[in-house]
């Protein structure tokens, strides 16, 4: 599922290529109803078309790019779930598979949007608080201090693995991004947020924006299905720690990695370097 690095990835690849430019044409796929929440194809295209897309905007995972033009402001918001992506192509180019809709631009270029599971959803709303107000703090912003992580995990008698992934407690991480933050603060995902000490706190907001940042570096990783807005796979899967590495050293001690579950997701980590402390 992509995450936030690969969100960021995407947004900053479609920016150049679609900011300022007007929406012509909206297609949708027979029986992709489902990624547009169900409204009428032809509602949803009348909508966009006439519009200008004035900017695109991250929050967590949520893309949403600012419209402008038939009245009030509205936003297309797009969550690509487990499976989407977003694709800036040429009418030319060879038709990409799983493809749900395409919006037209007018200088010819299709933004297209691909999604084997239809998990993913894009819809227009009137502000951006309609899509992304239950969303906790924002990881690289300014304000996103080791006081406020702090507060996130207070009252949180939940494992930290599971609370990272919580996105009204942190916007934008998910398994593979949770497993490598935990690993490089060196606390164990098992542990209750709201036991850890200051010290770890600090070393988790640390280790949370340094590989978020790393990863935008590396354009997102592709262990399955992600790609960038160009469809191409980002590097930073040769770049993870601990991310599906089970079995395999850790490069810090030498360890074998450990999988197990936690809140029903597969976790991996380093049971010398993240040692578990009972609470
Ligand atoms: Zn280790």
């Amino acid at each position: 599922m992509p995450e936030l690095p690969e969100v960021e990835t995407i947004r900053r690849d479609l920016l150049p290529h679609v900011v300022g430019r007007a929406i012509t044409g909206v297609r949708i796929a027979p029986n992709a109803g489902r990624v547009i929440n169900g409204v009428d194809p032809d509602d949803f295209a009348a909508l966009l078309i006439g519009r200008r897309i004035d900017g695109i905007a991250r929050r967590g995972k949520y893309l949403l790019f600012r419209l402008s033009g038939k009245g009030a402001a509205a936003y297309l918001a797009v969550h690509l779930r487990m499976t989407g992506s977003l694709l800036l192509r040429q009418p030319a180019d060879p038709p990409d598979r799983y493809l749900r809709a395409v919006i037209s631009l007018d200088d010819g270029t299709e933004l297209r949007y691909a999604d084997l599971r239809k998990l993913g959803r894009l819809w227009v709303v009137d502000s951006p608080e309609q899509a992304v107000a239950a969303l906790g703090p924002e990881p690289l912003d300014a304000a996103f201090t080791a006081a406020a992580l702090r507060q996130a995990l207070a009252h949180r008698r939940a494992p930290i693995k599971a609370v990272l992934m919580d996105q009204r407690a942190l916007a934008g991480i998910g398994n593979i991004y949770a497993d490598e933050a935990l690993f490089a603060a060196r606390v164990h995902p098992r542990r209750l947020a709201n036991t850890l000490t200051p010290a770890e706190v600090k070393r988790l907001h640390g280790a949370i924006r340094r590989v978020l940042s790393d990863a935008i570096d590396n354009r997102g990783s592709s262990f399955r299905d992600y790609v960038d807005g160009a469809g191409r796979e980002g590097t930073h899967q040769l770049r993870v720690k601990v991310f599906r590495r089970t079995g395999q050293p850790c490069y810090v001690c030498g360890a074998e990695i450990a999988r197990i579950k936690v809140g029903g997701r597969s976790t991996h980590f380093c049971p010398r370097c993240q040692p578990a402390i009972l609470t």
